[in-house]
């Protein structure tokens, strides 16, 4: 075993001091972190009271957003608080020349509990993408299982050549996907401007205002018709026939321009997609309770290959043909 820095941006708990420096504890997340794992050992606590009572300490992951429960049992598992360095994609374990923020006792303790061996029950864990994805060769159910610390989901069907997928790598993918479909601000200005350029010749505003003139004309027509017939020109018979008629085509144009979409529906409707694209990444993590704790490379050649196996693409494709 050997020493080195941690090639990776700093733990919850922790700041980054530069590159090749070891981690410095964060003076306002560290001793959150050294509460959380006290808590926990206090056996008081079940993940998901932990994660509420972390949230209300005011523990708050990337993006300011409340750790998850996914985040909870992530940190609670991550070796690096007691100072050693687990590259999860390897498995390759070494010490870290970091402060820990606790003891390697302590940490041991927590496994035990977490693993159920002793103290009290964890709270069952809720898979994050169960039924949410099939498999890419034969369209089969991927199932999930835990399998140690880690969730994983395999297909189902007898021999389909399918290796099974694990979570962590399928949201990584999913973010990844995420962040390409992400509107950036000078897309969204495209967009609008050219949402303002098909507005101004839409078909939608021609068949309005073709509309409103066919019904000012019959208006029109149905006012002289009533002058000719005051002024004895059109008898009552004639009158009452075009009368009949006009007023009949006037209640069809009329439910025409009710049929059209209102234009304040339309506005509304854009300001929600834009809104929506412009924040899928932190609509996902509020969603799905990504864990801010990020210790595993997250090298693009492995996330290309979560997209091939998990149908992220067709995703994004869907979305992007949206735009
Ligand atoms: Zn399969």
């Amino acid at each position: 075993m050997f020493v080195r820095p941690y090639p990776f941006k700093a733990p919850l708990g922790y700041l980054d001091t530069g590159r090749g420096q070891a981690k410095a504890p964060c003076p306002q997340t560290a001793p959150l972190i050294k509460d959380l794992y006290a808590l926990y050992l206090s056996g008081q606590h079940s993940l998901r009271s932990l994660q509420k009572e972390m949230d209300r300490r005011g523990l708050r992951g990337h993006f300011a957003n409340p750790v998850s429960l996914h985040g909870i049992e992530k940190i609670l598992r991550n070796t690096f608080y007691h100072g050693q360095i687990t590259i999860e994609r390897t498995g390759e374990t070494f010490d870290g020349k970091h402060e820990p923020l606790i003891t390697k006792r302590q940490f041991a303790r927590v496994q035990q509990i977490k693993a159920g061996r002793c103290g009290q029950k964890v709270t069952r864990h809720n898979h994050q993408f169960q039924g949410v994805f099939r498999c890419g060769l034969c369209d089969g159910p991927m199932v999930p299982e835990r399998q140690k610390l880690k969730v994983y989901y395999r297909c189902q069907k007898a021999h389909c050549a399918m290796t099974c997928m694990r979570q962590d790598r399928i949201e990584d993918a999913i973010l990844k996907a995420l962040e390409v479909v992400q509107l950036t601000p000078q897309q969204i200005k495209q967009t609008q401007q050219l949402w303002v350029e098909r507005n101004a010749q839409s078909d939608l505003d021609i068949n309005r205002r073709s509309l409103m003139a066919r019904i000012e004309a019959l208006e029109t027509k149905l006012a002289r018709m009533t002058d000719l017939l005051i002024d004895g020109t059109l008898d009552k018979p004639s009158f009452e026939t075009a009368k009949q008629s006009a007023t009949f085509d006037l209640s069809q144009l009329r439910a025409q321009i009710d049929l059209l979409p209102d234009p304040t529906d339309l506005r509304r409707q854009k300001a929600e997609y834009i809104s929506l694209f412009t924040s899928m990444v932190d609509t996902y993590h509020g969603l799905c309770c990504i864990n801010p704790v990020r210790d595993s490379s997250r090298e693009s050649s492995m996330v290309a290959d979560v997209h091939e196996q998990t149908h992220t693409l067709d995703l994004q494709d869907h979305e992007l043909a949206r735009l």
